[in-house]
């Protein structure tokens, strides 16, 4: 498996197993089966409310610790210095971890604009221990930039929106910049539409491989980290299947030229503490 090594030096697998919209009950069957096909990542959430269901599957794994990379973040009705150390320290005990490997803020909720006070508690978190590295998820350049400006440690990681519909170029551009991995969510743009894409169809043709599995691994050549989530079986050995095959120059230029702006979820900027 892949590994890229974050600006604070510490490893992290290129592709983890993502857990959204998975109900705690069903959870722990869909993480014991990515474990057991060699995914060793895992992103969860605050909000996802299956941070226990995930601890018990890592737990009956027995892997040993250091091999896990384990993400979770604060969600945006946890913003400030306080409650963000409060909601760590659940989001721990539900692991029934003593780390985690990176902890994010979820949403930056300019409306609340709190996100920098709760980036001084991940730094604080860091220094601690308690968290390998720290990062944010659905920042605009906007957003990173006044963290620059008002606090002292570069997030890792930018984990946002990204697919070939919404490739995201000049927030990677600056991302690279700043040493900060973009991370994809949704990179399968939630199964949707991008799947059954003639283009896509016809490069995955070419490599014998699936529509998402070539999605997939044009996340990977464009340096992006990845989370594809299923509770299938078969879709988990699938999309984790991405790492013995290349696409051409040209075959990445044909995706480039998907890039319509289409989002699933919502824009950075438009969530409130309110909305999903
Ligand atoms: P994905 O793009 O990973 O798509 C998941 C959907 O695609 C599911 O319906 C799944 O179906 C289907 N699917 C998975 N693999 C395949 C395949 N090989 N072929 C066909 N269909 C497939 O969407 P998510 O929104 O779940 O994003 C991934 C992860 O990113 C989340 O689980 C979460 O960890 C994170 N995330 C973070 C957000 C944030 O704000 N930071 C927001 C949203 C997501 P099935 O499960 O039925 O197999």
């Amino acid at each position: 498996m892949d590994e890229v090594q974050l600006n604070n030096q510490i490893t992290m697998p290129r592709l983890g197993f993502g857990v959204y919209k998975v109900p705690n009950e069903d959870v722990q069957e869909a993480v014991s089966t990515a474990l057991k096909n060699g995914y060793r990542a895992l992103d969860t959430a605050q909000f996802y409310q299956n941070e226990a269901g995930v601890g018990e599957a890592i737990k009956q794994a027995n892997i040993p610790r250091e091999e896990l990379f384990i993400t979770t973040k604060v969600w945006n009705s946890h913003h400030g210095y306080d409650r963000t150390m409060e909601a760590f320290e659940e989001s721990l005990e539900k692991l029934q971890l003593d780390y985690v490997d990176l902890y994010l803020i979820h949403w930056p909720v300019p409306e609340q604009d709190k996100f920098v006070e709760t980036y001084r508690a991940l730094e604080d978190l860091y220094k601690s221990g308690k968290v390998k590295a720290i990062g944010v998820s659905n920042f605009h350049i906007h957003h990173l930039e006044r963290l620059q400006k008002e606090t002292d440690i570069t997030p890792v990681v930018n984990q946002v929106e990204c697919h070939p519909y919404l490739q995201q170029q000049e927030l990677k551009d600056y991302c690279k910049r700043n040493e900060i991995f973009l991370e994809s969510w949704s990179p399968l743009f939630r199964g949707g539409a991008v799947l059954q894409e003639q283009t896509i169809q016809d490069i995955a043709q070419k490599h014998q491989k699936t529509a998402a599995q070539v999605i997939l691994r044009w996340h990977v050549q464009e340096n992006s980290l990845i989370i594809p989530k299923s509770v299938t079986p078969s879709r988990i050995k699938e999309n984790i299947n991405i790492f013995d095959f290349k696409l051409s120059s040209a075959e990445m230029d044909t995706i480039q030229k998907l890039d319509q702006n289409i989002r699933v979820g919502k824009d950075p900027d438009e969530m409130n503490v309110t909305s999903l």
